[in-house]
């Protein structure tokens, strides 16, 4: 008998995921009947899951050993009372290497204040200004996931002082490590470039209030490619206004697409990004989620399962 797995990801996902999946099944020497047709919720062993994907209510699939999510965020399922299921987010090694590029991109941008020159091509020659080297520009990185950590250690290769915060206490090479609220207070204070990239919970809302932001040194960038709901936005706006906070970058919103009257689009120290920070790949997810049905087959424990009390 096939194992059967339902892709409940979203018809437009479809044709992009369909060969990788069937290419890495096939790879895994797994033999898997895929369908994104609705199928009998019986018959289906593991689902193939996005956010605004065809699934709401998993009751009905009640043989089912696993929800396997494409996206590294979670947030919008966590919660769902008829998930009783197995759920396990997506890590996915091209999404991580996307994510790192895309950090590294814009902290090299403020940190070289590359908008000054490239700009500017007005005939004025500006040289008031050399950048300081990397070593003079402390970054602080809120998440020590698999994306805070690979952040942070491309950072610091860069040789910018990181300090990482994380819920857990942790050890990085290369990484000045905090936790808890007494170690937030001390990665905030001197981060001259925040990066956020914890996932949205009940614990993480709202974590840069306009207390938190206050406790930033005069001038300091906030860089937010984690999820919009992280950052007070009313308090940004304020501490952008005064000027304590030097510019905002920011990828992901409270309500996506960010509504075009948003004050955000206009104010000119934020920088809106349209949630493309990184992306699941359906090449090297297709392989992750072949090999978390291998080990659901094999009674093994699933990689990267989702802790529903912790909320990520
Ligand atoms: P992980 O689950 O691997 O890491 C989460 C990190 O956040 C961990 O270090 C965890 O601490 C820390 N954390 C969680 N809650 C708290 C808390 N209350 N206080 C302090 N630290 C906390 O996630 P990833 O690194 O894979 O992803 C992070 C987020 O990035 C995703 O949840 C998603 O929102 C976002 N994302 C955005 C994308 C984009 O394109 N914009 C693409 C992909 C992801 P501990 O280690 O102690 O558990």
């Amino acid at each position: 008998m096939p194992i059967n797995v339902y892709f409940a990801a979203g018809a437009a996902r479809w044709p992009q995921y369909e060969a990788p999946l069937k290419a890495a099944f096939a790879e895994a020497g797994l033999d898997v009947a895929l369908s994104n047709a609705a199928p009998d919720p019986a018959a289906v062993d593991y689902i193939v899951f996005a956010p605004n994907g065809d699934i709401s209510d998993f009751t009905p699939f009640a043989g089912c050993k696993g929800v396997l999510n494409l996206w590294a965020g979670v947030e919008q399922i966590v919660g769902n009372q008829t998930l009783t299921q197995p759920l396990c987010r997506m890590v996915d090694p091209a999404l991580t290497e996307g994510m790192v590029e895309w950090v590294t991109g814009h902290v090299l941008r403020h940190h070289l204040n590359t908008d000054l020159h490239v700009l500017n091509q007005d005939g004025v020659w500006r040289n008031g200004a050399v950048p300081p080297i990397a070593r003079e520009r402390p970054v602080t990185v809120l998440g020590l996931g698999e994306l805070g950590r690979a952040c942070g250690r491309a950072l610091a290769a860069l040789n910018f002082p990181v300090t990482g915060w994380s819920r857990t206490a942790k050890e990085v090479e290369g990484i000045r490590c905090l936790s808890g609220e007494d170690g937030l207070t001390e990665a905030l204070a001197g981060a001259q470039i925040v990066v956020l990239l914890l996932p949205l919970t009940a614990g993480t809302e709202n974590l840069m209030n306009a207390e938190r932001l206050a406790a930033l040194p005069e001038g300091a960038v906030i860089v937010n490619p984690g999820r919009g709901p992280l950052i007070d936005d009313d308090a940004l706006l304020a501490a952008l206004d005064a000027g304590h906070i030097g510019h905002a970058t920011l990828d992901v919103f409270r309500t996506e697409p960010l509504p075009a009257a948003h004050p955000f689009w206009a104010h000119p120290k934020v920088t809106v990004t349209p949630h493309i920070a990184s992306e699941t790949r359906a090449p090297s997810a297709s392989r992750v989620i072949a090999e978390n049905v291998r080990r659901g087959e094999a009674g093994e424990p699933f990689l990267y399962e989702v802790d529903r009390a912790r909320g990520y």
